[in-house]
């Protein structure tokens, strides 16, 4: 019987004490990603210079928990257990028989879910000697989640900020400066990478393939430096499997289990933060469970990408990996929702997609934005633009379970607080937004 309660909150010792590694409960697991020269499966060294050997040895790892270490939990303790909503007052908006509940990871500091892993990354860097990290960042979420997380192990910071909002968000690298991070507009004078940009073009914009490469090779560089990505690679997906362990006790509390579980997609992370806890109920228990990945029309990555190699960055100077991609050159149009515009997908997500584990679906951003608004006006909340995809996947799920009278129990990730995020709601309320 499902609870009659609306918000579901756990104890601190309720914070899960282990990573949940999706690895065993794959139908195939991911390829290994390959050496950009030999076109071989990379080895711990290779990736060495990059990350300590903690996180290297988690993106390889097969193991199905992973012990989180205790000065990680403290700081989790900080903000987590995140808390589960049942979105009542939406569903009586909808008057939908679908039960509707969501997962919020805007109560972090920074705003969304990426501390989950930021954390977990700066600690692991701190405890092999590390002394400096470097990283790119785009909008500013990973970046602003990053600094805080150096700031709390006693980290240098430095942030390759795509130019573009570099000059449009100066309210995140506020954030980011105070927190104690360097910020830096990409492509910059200070690495190789961005010097023979800006020779070509002195006001470029900026990209995040352009950032990830400067970030890289300051890293590579660098003795007393290694480089933090905020999405993609398992290590990540790993971290951020908090949220999806967390979600399942309060899905007990409520006294209810998912038919539908709903998250946007970026990279992968908040979405898999969230599904992957939930995978081997389907592929060990064969349980009735649809999973619903949510991507923008105008970088359609899973629904409309390859499956192949392809590499992370713009200057090809990453591993290969498998993927669904939309090619390391494309360019995707400069939509809002800013955390959504990367050309490929991690890799376990993309293969759960291939063997029809999961489904996926694309939203343009006038559609998004939509049901961002609807969402604020019942709910309150007023959610990140990359969460409002998983807003409006969810609602259009409960609008058929309207039509055919079933009840269905849907939970998506609200990976994000929008209220950085004002001007794109400006945009959309004045009919300024379009989907390009
Ligand atoms: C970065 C970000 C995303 C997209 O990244 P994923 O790795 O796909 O989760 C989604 N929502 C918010 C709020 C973000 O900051």
């Amino acid at each position: 019987m499902p609870s009659d309660e609306t918000k579901f909150l756990l104890r601190e010792n309720q914070i899960p004490t282990a990573w949940f590694n999706v690895v065993p409960s794959m139908p195939t697991p991911p390829s290994p990603p390959l050496h950009p020269g030999t076109m071989q499966p990379i080895g711990p060294d290779d990736l060495a210079p990059l990350f300590p050997m903690a996180l290297i040895g988690q993106e390889v790892s097969t193991q199905e928990w992973i012990d989180i270490p205790g000065p990680v939990l403290d700081v989790y303790r900080t903000y987590r257990p995140s808390p589960l909503y049942r979105a009542r007052r939406l569903e009586a908006y909808l008057g939908t028989p679908a039960r509707i509940y969501y997962k919020y990871e805007g109560v972090s500091p920074a705003g969304s879910h990426k501390p989950n892993t930021a954390i977990a990354q700066a600690y692991y860097n701190k405890a092999e000697g590390v002394r400096r990290l470097a990283t790119e960042t785009g909008a500013g979420q990973w970046g602003s989640a990053l600094a805080m997380a150096s700031a709390f192990f006693g980290l240098e910071c430095q942030v390759y900020m795509v130019a573009a909002s570099y000059e449009q968000k100066p309210g995140r690298r506020t954030m980011m400066e105070t927190w104690g991070a360097r910020v830096v507009a990409s492509p910059s004078d200070e690495t190789a990478a961005g010097r023979a940009i800006l020779a070509g073009d002195p006001d470029s914009p900026g990209s995040l393939g352009i950032a990830i490469s400067e970030a890289v090779e300051d890293a590579a560089k660098r003795e007393d430096t290694k480089y933090a990505l905020g999405s993609v690679l398992n290590h990540v997906l790993l971290h951020q499997t908090v949220i999806g362990l967390e979600a399942r006790q309060q899905m007990d509390l409520a006294g209810d289990t998912p038919d539908i579980v709903i998250g946007c997609v970026g990279g992968g992370s908040n979405f898999a933060g969230l599904a992957f806890p939930f995978v081997p109920d389907k592929t060990r228990q064969g349980r009735d469970l649809r999973f619903l990945a949510v991507e923008p029309t105008a970088c359609p990555t899973l629904t409309e990408g390859t499956f192949e190699y392809d590499f992370g960055d713009t200057a090809e100077t990453t591993p290969l990996i498998e993927m669904y991609t939309l090619g390391h050159k494309f360019i995707p149009p400069p939509i809002h929702a800013g955390g959504l515009r990367y050309h490929g997908d991690a890799p376990a997500l993309c293969r759960l997609v291939k063997d029809g584990v999961i489904d996926t679906v694309a939203y343009p951003q006038t559609k998004v934005f939509e049901a961002a608004v609807e969402f604020a006006r019942t709910e309150g909340i007023i959610p990140a633009p990359e969460s409002a995809h998983a807003i409006r996947a969810a609602m259009d799920e409960a609008r058929a379970c309207k039509e055919t009278g079933e009840s269905r129990a849907i939970l998506f990730g609200l990976s994000g607080h929008g209220l950085l995020d004002l001007t794109a709601y400006q945009d959309y309320l004045h009919g300024d937004l379009i989907d390009g």
